[in-house]
């Protein structure tokens, strides 16, 4: 058998040393993150020194949140470049002037593209992947290039014939002083002493209008509403930024192919969700002093969550029949916690199920890894994410005949167990 020490750090099993307890400052994802689910998000949030040198788990990004990321990025750097720029109009010369100083659309995506790419770089886990996500995302380029367009033609600058101008923000901590008349991107929101932190993506002020949007890449989802009017409380009872208390008349969110416009809060609800928020982000900081936190396991949580392999509570036979029957879509895509029992030749093993996705614990089937890890072999038991299933063909077949596939998609991680 391959010996364990072999095997590369992020391939084992390995549970934190430590859990983090202490949270600074609450952004709105965190809060939906912890209230989620509390293991998940200190998993995430651990350190794990035996793989890298980062403060977090070893994150496994999929091409929808880096391609989120480019355009993200690009929509960043313009909005910046319009600000100093002193744009005051889109589209305008002076705008056109400004992106072809940044070396045009098409340019500054692929710079923004080779940023992310490099930042992800030095992931122990997406090593073997790399290429192939940088070829997606490539691939991918014209699509980001027109959704970066249409988010651009979104900037409210017809607003800016009021007499407001671009104005940059004061940054996070330091000089941070009441937010002037235009248009301000990347808005740090801060209430003093609330333990809270926002950034809006967008802000826009005059005499007679406040404005907060946001810019999404992805679907519609009905919680960006929600984090649109937290950014409006949080606005709201910035003192400093906001030293006159203004409430916003226009809460927006930002998509490719639209917008959404979300309710305003009036005074009393502003007064009412601070306070619910208040009592959320106390239980949710509560829930992170247990040791370990609690896992809630859920199809809806737990089908997107990158470190369910180190959740000893996801991988109980009972939870995973409870999963199956709340998976949705049904696809051929599984996870499932093997061992390993003879290898049947170069590529497959016979194995025996110890719990899974769709599979009744016990049953033997066939693993059938195109990758050819050198690392699988007999007497190993594995958690596999993301692996093929082919079953038998026809209904009453033995359920030997189920096979496993790990292609380039799935992941293998060892347990320390023999
Ligand atoms: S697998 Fe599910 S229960 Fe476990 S940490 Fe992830 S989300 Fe939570």
């Amino acid at each position: 058998m391959v010996d364990l020490d072999l095997i590369p750090p992020v391939w084992k099993v390995k549970l934190p040393g430590h859990w983090p307890t202490q949270l600074q400052r609450m952004s709105y994802t965190q809060l939906i993150g912890i209230e989620g689910c509390a293991r998940k998000w200190s998993l995430q949030h651990s350190q794990y020194p035996d793989i890298w040198d980062s403060r977090n788990y070893p994150d496994k990004p999929n091409i929808g949140l880096l391609r989120g990321r480019v355009i993200h990025g690009a929509l960043e750097i313009l909005v910046k470049a319009f600000v100093s720029g002193n744009v005051s109009t889109i589209p305008s010369e002076a705008a056109t002037s400004v992106i072809r100083e940044l070396g045009g659309f098409r340019h500054l995506v692929q710079t923004c593209l080779e940023r992310e790419l490099a930042s992800i770089s030095d992931n122990p886990r997406i090593s073997g992947v790399i290429l192939s996500l940088k070829a997606r995302l490539e691939q991918d380029r014209g699509n980001m290039l027109e959704d970066l367009k249409r988010l651009i033609r979104r900037i409210p600058s017809d607003r800016l014939g009021t007499g407001a101008t671009w104005e940059p923000v004061e940054s996070e901590d330091e000089g941070r002083a009441p937010l002037r008349y235009g248009i301000h991107s990347e808005v740090a929101l801060s209430p003093p002493g609330m333990g809270w932190i926002g950034y809006a993506d967008l802000m826009y002020l005059d005499e007679d209008s406040c404005e907060i949007r946001d810019f999404k890449t992805g679907g519609r989802n009905d919680g960006y509403s929600e984090q649109l009017q937290v950014y409006a409380v949080l606005w709201c009872l910035d003192t400093e930024l906001n030293p006159d208390g203004r409430h916003p008349d226009r809460l927006v969110i930002s998509y490719p192919d639209g917008e959404v416009e979300v309710e305003c809060l009036s005074a009393s609800e502003i007064t009412e969700m601070a306070s619910d928020l208040d009592i959320r982000v106390t239980s949710a900081r509560e829930s992170l002093t247990i040791s370990p936190p609690t896992a809630k396991p859920s199809w809806e949580q737990c089908q997107w969550c990158s470190v369910k392999q180190l959740c000893d509570e996801y991988w109980l036979p009972a939870t995973q029949s409870a999963i199956t029957s709340q998976k949705t879509p049904a696809n051929d895509y599984l996870d499932a916690q093997l061992h390993l029992d003879n290898r049947l030749g170069p590529k497959s093993f016979s194995a025996t199920v110890i719990s899974g996705i769709g599979l009744n614990p016990g049953i033997n089937l066939t693993v059938s890894d195109q990758g050819q890890d050198p690392h699988l072999a007999a007497g190993r038991t594995i958690r596999v994410l993301n692996a093929k299933i082919e079953k038998p063909e026809q209904e009453e077949s033995d359920d030997n005949r189920f096979r496993i596939i790990l292609d380039g998609s799935s992941e293998r991680f060892f347990l320390e167990t023999t």
